[in-house]
């Protein structure tokens, strides 16, 4: 592709991202195909020849694009959201233009210090302290695994890394019940073992961990001959919200000398928001913090920040320095690969950069002050329709319910059936999950284009289908 063809199709590209994005109220958010269609629409084998991109970009359009589930729809309601702002997209045309690998300072300076500036931007947008300093991760998953190995690293005084954990005594780790799954595989990885990852019963308005269970588990294990390494706290569980006391947690944690890693991953970017900080009080006491601006806040995907109190401790947990990778005659840069798992590293920071400085805090305050409003007013009125009942209060804009209607004997299976016919129609998209060991269904208002209007759809088409089934 010479620098002419490659301006055309940039600006094709360009123009059919801003088409897309405008004409996306028109599309079913989940496509309507069947496993294996777009398989077999696709050559079985790579073409030996050259072949022209009027030819490839038909077939993206024609294959690829009504296989997409759109998670840029403003009526996506499932998962959690994956938002990215118009303005962090732009941010990223021009990082995969310029397509750096910056894991270290000197593989792009600016990229290293813009990632400094933007996570302490951050930190201060969610009300941090100045001890806290943090580094962009591709993932929560990532940044969990990160503060897993700092926990054994710590508690195995630097030895894991490098005799392994045979002979050690066995570690463990307490979360509650409603941490993400990506705590349970960051325990695989590390080796500590799912049989090491102790769940602390929850309960109250929000299913907390109850503390007096937390500490008295760690009590017992040290007793027992295990080695108590940390614990993870959730502030917006994944299926319902479920939030811990992050202060007693703490509190816990540090009397028994242990690390407190919180993941927050959807519910931090609410964080920008002064009044809902209620929802962590105590998170100033953390080792570690994540959270995803790529879920609520705008940020195109992938972008996670994780806050660390004690940078050394994860450095000295992770960092490779072969020859090859020193940098000569430069003292206290900062090499952000020795901060996580890969080496390998994107240009994350910039799209982070545009969208604070396009929208202020003040816009993206706004934005998320809407999505809980209206998912609250969603959850008052499905409450107040008969056979519709909330299974899970609103935590911030997401919340649980489920039909159920006198006379059906399975109400799982009717729940079940009912989120797929939802879905089938296209014109929302939700999630199921289990509450209390029954099927409900999840919604969540956090789509960066969302309007009240969307929210309303929702409400007319959970109530119209449920009316069918
Ligand atoms: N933690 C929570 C609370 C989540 O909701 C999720 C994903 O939805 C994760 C962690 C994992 O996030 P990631 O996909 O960034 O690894």
């Amino acid at each position: 592709m010479d620098s002419n063809e490659f301006r055309h199709w940039s600006v094709k590209a360009a123009e059919w991202g801003v088409d897309y994005r405008a004409g996306l109220r028109d599309r079913p958010v989940r496509p309507k195909v069947e496993p294996g269609q777009v398989l077999n629409a696709i050559a079985a084998s790579p073409p030996e020849a050259a072949e022209p991109m009027e030819a490839i970009f038909a077939d993206f359009e024609a294959t690829i694009v009504p296989g997409m589930t759109h998670w840029q729809h403003p009526r996506f309601f499932a998962y959690f959201p994956a938002n990215a702002a118009p303005v962090s997209v732009v941010a990223e045309y021009l990082v995969s233009a310029m397509a750096a690998q910056c894991m270290l300072w000197q593989t792009s300076p600016a990229a290293t210090e813009l990632e400094t500036r933007v996570v302490d931007w951050l930190r201060q947008a969610l009300g941090l302290p100045t001890d806290f300093s943090g580094v962009i991760q591709d993932s929560a998953s990532s940044a969990t695994l990160a503060a897993v190995l700092t926990m054994r690293e710590r508690t195995l005084d630097w030895q894991g890394n490098k005799s392994g954990l045979a002979g050690a005594p066995r570690l463990r780790i307490y979360c509650s019940e409603h941490v993400h799954t990506s705590i349970d595989r960051a325990i695989w990885v590390a080796g500590i073992g799912e049989e090491n990852l102790v769940r602390i019963p929850t309960g109250g308005r929000y299913r907390a961990m109850s503390t007096q269970a937390l500490d008295a588990a760690i009590a017992k294990d040290r007793e027992q001959g295990f080695l108590p390494a940390g614990v993870i706290a959730c502030v917006g569980g994944t299926s319902v919200g479920g939030t811990d006391d992050i202060a007693t947690v703490v509190d816990v944690a540090r009397r028994h000398g242990l690390y407190t890693h919180v993941d927050a991953a959807w519910a931090g970017s609410a964080m920008i928001c002064p009044e809902f900080r209620h929802f962590w009080a105590g998170v100033d006491g953390a080792d570690s913090i994540v959270f995803n601006p790529h879920k609520w806040l705008g940020a195109q995907f992938d972008c996670s920040i994780q806050f660390i109190r004690d940078p050394e401790s994860l450095v000295r947990t992770l960092a490779i320095r072969p020859e090859f990778l020193k940098t000569q005659g430069r003292e206290g840069i900062t090499n952000y690969s020795e901060w996580s798992v890969p080496l390998g590293r994107r240009f994350r920071a910039l799209k982070l950069w545009f969208l604070l400085r396009a929208h202020g805090l003040e816009g993206l305050r706004t934005m998320i002050r809407n999505h809980v409003s209206w998912s609250g007013k969603l959850a008052d009125r499905l409450g107040r329709e008969p056979d519709f009942e909330i299974t899970s209060v609103p935590m911030l804009s997401l919340f649980s319910f489920r039909h159920a209607p006198a006379g059906v004997i399975d109400l799982d299976q009717h729940n079940l059936a009912l989120v797929e016919a939802i879905n089938r129609d296209g014109r929302i998209y939700l999630t199921q999950t289990r509450v209390d060991g029954r099927a409900v269904i999840r919604f969540q208002a956090g789509q960066f284009e969302a309007t009240e209007a969307d929210v309303d759809k929702a409400f007319e088409v959970i109530t119209e289908l449920a009316r069918q089934k």
